[in-house]
């Protein structure tokens, strides 16, 4: 009997924005102290700072705001400083509190130095965002009660907690939202030998049976980002299991991230029809971002949030004032002969 290991037995592509099934796992491979948390190590080191600082003096740690593409860790990062502080975490997001009663329930419910976490909170509604302004400034809501003439506010204090925030697009919090953060993250895509490790904690977590060159060859295709890697490592142990004898060697690695359509440098079909789109419908650049994600079908935020941080760190992709343009490394890459323009100067075109 042959198995085919095609692309389609899984409905979701590997760089899906989304929660995927297999992703319920995660939990288990979270890491849950900053020491075990790998990489990063600026946010890291500055907030193992604030979190003693304000360990010492028994309060609770300023309002956090963490930033960057999905997958990189942030709620994982907010569970390991409830952890680090001694305190509970809620979790919530953004599309999720739909009116300001469920925020005020929400922020009623914490006890003294506790974390509301809530991710995409770019999201968040204006009557939402209002309520948050003076919780988190003065620990203390309005609430209106009744209405029209007959209407009252009273005053509702608040325990002191901490609001940690995550989204993928900082630019688009408004400003007395972002002003009212203590202390903001960057976290930044991971370099492959973080992944390597990342991949190895993992395998070891799952009882997987993985080489050294397996975990790296993983890891240089992840693009940067650990959930990624994590979703790569299932996928591999399949084909390790069924083909292989169930260790993941650099080869059966290889074999299996081909069988998926990701090339060596972490693209996947997206990627390359996006660039591919790029230069055939739109000479190379520039094209707006919207025009280009309705040429290849996909939602522009989808494009911004998950494809472009990749693409723009290696060097493919540079976003100018007019649009999106690709850049020479990018049609080698894809083994496409470079315009007239770019190879008698050796100078980008659209730059
Ligand atoms: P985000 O909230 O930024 O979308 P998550 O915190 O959900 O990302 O992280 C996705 C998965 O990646 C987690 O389940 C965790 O297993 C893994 N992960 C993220 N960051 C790290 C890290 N620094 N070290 C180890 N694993 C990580």
């Amino acid at each position: 009997m042959s198995i085919d290991f095609g692309t389609d037995i899984y409905e979701e592509p590997i760089v899906a924005k989304t929660f995927l099934q297999e992703d319920t796992q995660e939990g288990s491979l979270r890491p849950k102290t900053l020491r075990e948390y790998i990489g990063q190590e600026k946010a890291k080191g500055n907030l193992a700072v604030f979190i003693e600082a304000a360990r010492r003096r028994g309060e609770s740690l300023d309002h956090v705001l963490l930033h960057g593409p999905p997958g990189l860790g942030k709620t994982t990062l907010a569970g390991i400083i409830a952890q680090e502080m001694g305190v509970n975490i809620r979790i919530t997001s953004g599309p999720a509190i739909e009116k300001a009663g469920d925020l005020a329930a929400l922020l009623t419910n914490l006890s003294e130095n506790d974390i509301l976490f809530v991710d995409e909170i770019h999201r968040l509604n204006r009557a939402v965002e209002e309520i948050l302004y003076p919780a988190m400034e003065d620990y203390a809501i309005d609430i209106i009660i009744g209405k029209g003439p007959s209407a009252n506010s009273i005053r509702l204090d608040l325990p002191r907690f901490t609001l940690i925030g995550a989204t993928t697009r900082a630019g688009q919090l408004s400003a007395p939202l972002r002003d009212r953060f203590g202390v903001t993250l960057r976290l930044e895509l991971y370099t492959p030998e973080e992944l390597c490790l990342i991949v190895t904690r993992s395998a070891s977590i799952l009882g997987v049976a993985i080489e050294p060159d397996g975990a790296m060859e993983i890891a240089r295709r992840s693009r940067g980002t650990p959930r990624i890697a994590n979703r790569m490592l299932r996928r591999v142990r399949d084909f390790a299991e069924v083909r292989g004898n169930g260790v993941i060697t650099r080869d059966v690695a290889d074999e299996a991230l081909r069988a998926l359509e990701i090339d060596f440098l972490g693209l996947d079909p997206i990627d390359r029809r996006m660039l591919g789109a790029i230069i055939a419908n739109y000479g190379g650049g520039p094209v707006g971002l919207e025009t280009l994600a309705a040429t290849i079908g996909e939602e522009a935020v989808t494009l911004e949030d998950v494809y472009e941080p990749y693409l723009m760190q290696l060097g493919f992709l540079t976003r100018t004032p007019r649009g999106r343009c690709v850049t020479r490394k990018a049609y080698e890459h894809l083994n496409l002969s470079l315009p007239r323009e770019m190879s008698e100067n050796g100078e980008q075109l659209h730059l």
